[in-house]
């Protein structure tokens, strides 16, 4: 249904016949004592319309009260128009503009208001300033015989906010979305700095109830969301998930380069799919979206971080022993196992000869994994790889899988469901303890409510099919905060910087970010019988984590690339902006390298963990705040390079030929899957977000739980550490 919108805007201020120049006639106004009232109402016919037309016309109609002329006087037209482009590339004008009669004459006030690309924060000037000239005759052709300048104050402002009609919206959530909407478009800052941080309970106050829906919500269903809602679930409390991401069936996993691969946030009506591409500058970021979050596309490796991870930057409750009992049920829950001996992967052997060539045989480690093996499978099988030979079982949660054919593609969904993800294990374990999933539910704000106890969620529904965003909101008493590293920073960080609506988030928020030092060379062999497309997508690690090569801490894996992504990576690279992500691999396949004598050698190193995530503002309209990521590569380098040098060791006493990508050697960019810090751990509000609880800081029953509140890299894949922090977190959550 077409949901229109209008409201009533008064504006008043010094005028003066005679003048012809704004602010000349402010003055003289000022000193004849003489004000102009311009009482107008706007109205939006259709705003989703209003807003996609780069015109932005709207109508306007009022009355005028200037006392040399008289009162009252009804306007017969009325032209409004936000961010008119002006010659000048850093002005924009909105225009207000009415026609009247007075004594049979005709008369036109023109007034506009200029919003410039100013450095600081002049945007309530800029938008509440009417510079108005009145003419003679039906437009603004005519002559000059009066100018002022009319202003719009905050009481106004208050009384515009209640005069807000938005007929055909869908009840009260459908009205302030409708206003939330407009009110971003029409004011960027202005509204979500000032008018929803200082008028936010004045509207909200109008406009809902603080009757709770749920004991709690849990934002994001990865590592962090998955565990949580579980294990309250468990405890007997009313549990919803709200994912933004889908929930993934096999038929559905992307295959094919027309397939739903890609997230966009700028438009997830459009883009919901499996991955989701963040690029800054220097730095790439990678996640998946869906029920599950970053189980479905992860590499299965659930391993413990080292204890050295520990000893430093952590809240004194968290220490390695600690997390011993959290670390030991995760395991149990996603049913690690290494691969068996009898069908270590060509890749894996390549693994340990490379770290016995280098006389270190004995740090090179079978990973423990989430993925259900067949001790009967075998390489020397002809048709060793097909799907036929995967064998059904039900799992503890009883859940159909099946054990694992060694295809390659974990990273693009398992479609015989050998890994254990957590859609086949802690979820389904949370909805048969009652809790609701609501997978495409993108989370947008938190505000707490009224009486102090418990927060409303709103979130954006998203109707694949429509391709379409809905607006709604829930309560809760409690609400877990788990969207992922860089989901939970954007969140909280709008909420403080953008809505107001968590003014007291700690200033330490977005600091610390680490990308855990990930990196990938991939090295060209003679031999063709390496073949990284087949078996688990990593499988082993040669361990450098005590420091001793290079005086840096890293660890070694082995790489993998789903067969299907191979063949999808050239049309991905064309179809796609984000197919320069592909480009060193798209490389090796547009050289007819074959991917069968290629060796992606991987692995993490610990890192600075010195970048800051920020919002910031653009200073042209729509004044969309963008997330910036401060990352200075330059403490960070001698640990990725270490990798990087033990991957060129590991590969020449291989004989394999590394490639490390002018990325690094001219760009110095990385791209990571392990995203992790920013609202970390700490003992109070001055050096962290969230407390060793989860809790954060000055929000009661505000929890974070997931990568985000790591304080630092940890140098090797993260999950299981994120996971027995949540169930920690769970676990010390009180109904
Ligand atoms: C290709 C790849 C391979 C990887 N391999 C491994 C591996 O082998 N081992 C390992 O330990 N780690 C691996 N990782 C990293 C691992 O996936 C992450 O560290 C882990 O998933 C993080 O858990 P989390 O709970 O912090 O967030 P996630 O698991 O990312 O979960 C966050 C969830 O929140 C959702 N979300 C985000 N924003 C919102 C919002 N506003 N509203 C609602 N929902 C939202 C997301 O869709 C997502 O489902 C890999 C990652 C990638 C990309
Ligand atoms: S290799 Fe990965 S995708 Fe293929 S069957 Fe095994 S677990 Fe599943």
């Amino acid at each position: 249904m077409t949901v229109s919108l209008t409201f009533k805007e008064t504006m008043a201020g010094h005028f003066a016949l005679g003048a012809t120049d704004p602010t000349a006639g402010e003055k003289l106004g000022k000193e004849s004592g003489f004000n102009l009232t311009m009482h107008a109402e706007v109205s939006l016919v259709d705003l989703d319309k209003f807003l996609a037309d780069p015109l932005h016309l709207g109508g306007l109609s009022g009355t005028i009260d200037f006392p040399p002329m008289g009162t009252n006087m009804v306007a017969h037209s009325g032209v409004f128009n936000l961010f008119k482009p002006a010659d000048d590339p850093n002005l924009t004008y909105m225009i207000y503009e009415l026609g009247f009669q007075h004594g049979g004459q005709d008369y036109y006030l023109a007034g506009h208001k200029d919003v410039r690309d100013d450095p600081g924060f002049d945007l309530w000037s800029d938008t509440t300033t009417l510079y108005t000239t009145l003419h003679q005759g039906k437009d603004k052709t005519g002559p000059v015989i009066g100018a002022g300048i009319l202003t719009l104050g905050v009481m106004q402002l208050l009384d515009l906010l209640s005069t807000v009609k938005t007929p055909g919206a869908d009840g009260i959530q459908g009205k302030v979305a409708a206003i939330a909407k407009f009110g971003s478009f029409f004011a960027g800052k202005l509204w979500d700095s000032y008018v929803v941080s200082k008028f936010g309970k004045f509207l909200y106050d109008k406009l809902s109830d603080d009757s709770f829906d749920y004991d709690v919500l849990v934002i994001g269903s990865g590592f962090g969301g998955a565990v949580t809602a579980c294990r309250l679930a468990e405890k007997g409390m009313k549990v919803c998930i709200l994912e933004r991401g889908r929930r993934w069936e096999v038929k559905d996993y992307p295959r094919d380069p027309k397939d739903a691969w890609w997230w966009s946030n700028e438009n997830p009506a459009e883009h919901n799919g499996w991955i989701d591409i963040r690029s800054y500058p220097n730095m790439a970021v990678a996640q998946c979206s869906g029920v599950g979050g970053g189980s479905l596309i992860y590499a299965n490796i659930f391993v413990e971080a080292k204890p050295f991870s520990f000893e430093s930057g952590w809240p004194k409750e968290i220490t390695y022993e600690a997390l011993q009992p959290y670390y030991e049920k995760t395991g149990q829950m996603l049913n690690v196992q290494a691969v068996p001996d009898n069908q270590l992967p060509p890749k894996t052997k390549l693994m340990k000869e490379a770290a016995e060539q280098i006389g270190e045989g004995h740090r090179f480690l079978k990973m423990p994994l989430a993925v259900s093996f067949d001790p009967d499978f075998s390489y020397n099988r002809e048709d060793a790889f097909e799907d036929k030979h995967s064998k059904p079982f039900i799992n503890a949660f009883g859940q159909q899988q099946g054990t694992c054919v060694h295809c390659g593609n974990c990273d693009i969904g398992c479609q015989v469901k050998a890994r254990n993800t957590l859609d086949l294990n802690y979820i389904p374990l949370a909805e048969q303890h009652g809790a609701v999933v609501k997978p495409l539910h993108l989370v947008s704000r938190i505000t707490p409510l009224h009486n102090g106890v418990g927060y409303r969620v709103d979130f954006d529904r998203i109707d694949v099919e429509g391709k379409a965003l809905i607006a709604g909101h829930l309560n809760a008493k409690k609400v877990i905060v788990a969207a992922g590293t860089m989901g939970s920073n954007e969140l909280l960080l709008r909420c403080r910087d953008e809505y107001g609506s968590l003014p007291n988030l700690s200033p330490m928020l977005g600091v610390g970010w680490s990308s855990n030092g990930d990196f990938l060379t991939p090295a060209v062999y003679k031999r063709c019988d390496i073949d990284p497309t087949r078996g688990p997508t990593i499988t082993c690690s040669i361990d450098y984590l005590d420091g001793s090569f290079e005086g840096q801490r890293f660890w070694v894996q082995d790489g993998g690339i789903p067969n299907l992504l191979k063949d999808a990576i050239g049309g991905l690279g064309q179809d796609h902006s984000f197919g320069h992500f592909f480009t060193s691999l798209n490389s090796l396949v547009k050289n007819d390298t074959p991917l069968s004598s290629v060796m992606p050698w991987f692995g993490q190193a610990v890192d600075a963990s010195n970048g800051v995530f920020k919002l910031t503002r653009s200073w042209m309209p729509p004044f969309r705040h963008e997330v910036k990521l401060e990352w200075d590569i330059e403490k960070s380098k001698a640990a990725v390079q270490a990798l990087i040098d033990m991957h060129i060791k590991l590969s020449e006493a291989t004989g394999g030929e590394p490639m490390v990508p002018p990325t690094w050697t001219v760009l110095k960019n990385l791209v990571t899957p392990h995203p992790l810090g920013g609202c970390h751990m700490g003992e109070s509000s001055a050096d962290g977000v969230v407390d060793h609880k989860g809790e954060v800081f000055g929000y009661p029953g505000l929890y974070v739980a997931d990568g985000s509140i790591i304080p630092k890299a940890v140098g090797l894949n993260p999950s299981r550490t994120i996971a027995a922090l949540a169930e920690r977190i769970a676990e010390l959550i009180e109904p």
